[in-house]
């Protein structure tokens, strides 16, 4: 063997490494984004013109940064006690993200 395929050689084992993060770090980027799995994020996007309409109007997101005014803790909340799926919404939002919220939202009584 030459010096010159042993460089090669480590090259490729350098190249085969930074793959190997490479790979690595997508999956816990996805991990982090809830990318499958248990825990993976929830898409309740899907709605008709009218249920956007509503959205927009009523300030919806699919997610809150106050936890304590969640859509599963909403007294409009049709989902039941499955905070794992999009559920219902009384206010004609369609199916709505569990974590999310909207400008109407009233603590369940
Ligand atoms: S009224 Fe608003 S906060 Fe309450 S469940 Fe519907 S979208 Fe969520």
């Amino acid at each position: 063997m030459t010096e010159g395929n042993k460089l090669t050689r480590r090259e490729l084992i350098g190249k085969g490494m930074v793959l190997g993060l490479v790979v690595l770090g997508a999956g816990q980027t996805l991990a982090a984004c809830g990318g499958g799995g248990e825990g993976a994020a929830l898409d309740c996007s899907n709605a008709t013109p009218e249920q956007t309409q509503q959205r927009t109007a009523l300030g919806y997101v699919e997610a809150t940064t106050d936890p304590a005014k969640a859509c599963s803790k909403c007294n409009f909340w049709q989902g039941g006690t499955n905070t794992a799926a999009c559920g219902g919404c009384q206010l004609n939002l369609g199916n709505v993200n569990p974590n999310g919220t909207c400008n109407s939202f009233a603590p369940k009584a």
